[in-house]
């Protein structure tokens, strides 16, 4: 369990009006059953991750990635919200100025009830053109779990579909990089299950510390922010965010 003293921090900062900010990576959504990509259950027919999530590997083998992405749907689809989303989505309803960024393709936050995520990465949930033709939209949704055909087709130029996904080496779509940037700018700021490795990550809890914000991480494993962070609260994200929830909610907590 975390520090006691680092609860006790957090809970009379948020219970004093700060404006908080999250950033959430894949360890939130891990007590769903969903692997993150380093941790056990990440490897897919052998294959890292690393080494699917690339336009090189989709130009190599588009129905190889898409397969990967077709078990991630249906994954993803037989797997619900747990605590760590629900606390979450209650602070979204119950704080004003609060803001979510997320490096997660699941959509478990939407689900849970969290409105206007800021999604850096995308969603497993939505198309685009590969060759980004004139007719079609930069993304379009498709939530049928069982897509139709593999690989998808664009529907307006019948060219190859792909993952709505920001994949490894290219860039974030600068508006939604914009508003985590703004997200920076808070009060609290907690970066939750993410190995603060993949950009923005790292970027974000150093703006949101130049903001003046105290900045907090919940992981189980250490990552190269915990050193950094004022307060580094060890455990998983379901049993930390239970743990400040209750402390928020509990008239008798004294802080
Ligand atoms: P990662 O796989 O690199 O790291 C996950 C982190 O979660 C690790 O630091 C691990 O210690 C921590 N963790 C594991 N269980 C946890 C728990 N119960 N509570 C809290 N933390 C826990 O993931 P990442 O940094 O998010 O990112 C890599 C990229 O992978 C992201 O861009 C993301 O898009 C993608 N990804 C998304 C999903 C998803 O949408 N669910 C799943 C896997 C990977």
């Amino acid at each position: 369990m975390p520090p006691e003293d680092s609860v006790r921090a957090l809970v009379e900062r948020i219970r004093a009006g700060a404006r908080v900010s999250v950033l959430t990576g894949a360890g939130v959504s891990a007590a769903s059953g969903i692997p993150t990509f380093r941790g056990p259950g990440g490897l897919w027919r052998d294959f890292r991750p690393e080494e699917l999530a690339t336009p090189e590997a989709f130009a190599r083998d588009p129905l190889l990635v898409w397969e990967w992405y077709a078990w991630r749907r249906r994954l993803v689809a037989a797997a619900a919200p747990n605590r760590a989303h629900d606390v979450l989505a209650a602070w979204s309803r119950r704080y004003r100025g609060f803001a979510l960024v997320t490096q997660n393709v699941d959509g478990l936050h939407e689900r849970a009830g969290t409105a206007g995520v800021i999604r850096v990465h995308g969603s497993l949930w939505d198309l685009a053109c590969r060759d980004r033709c004139a007719a079609a939209p930069a993304r379009w949704r498709e939530e049928a779990i069982e897509l139709p055909e593999l690989p998808p087709r664009c529907p307006h130029c019948g060219g190859l579909a792909r993952p709505g996904v920001v994949w490894f080496g290219e860039a974030l779509d600068p508006e939604v990089l914009a508003a985590a940037d703004s997200a920076a700018d808070c009060d609290v700021f907690l970066a939750i299950g993410t190995s603060a490795v993949v950009y923005p990550a790292a970027a974000l809890l150093a703006q949101a510390a130049a903001h003046g914000a105290l900045t907090a991480e919940i992981n189980p494993e250490e990552t190269p922010a915990s050193a950094s962070v004022d307060h580094y609260l060890s455990g998983r994200a379901e049993e930390v965010l239970d743990r400040l929830e209750r402390g928020l909610t509990t008239a008798a907590f004294r802080v």
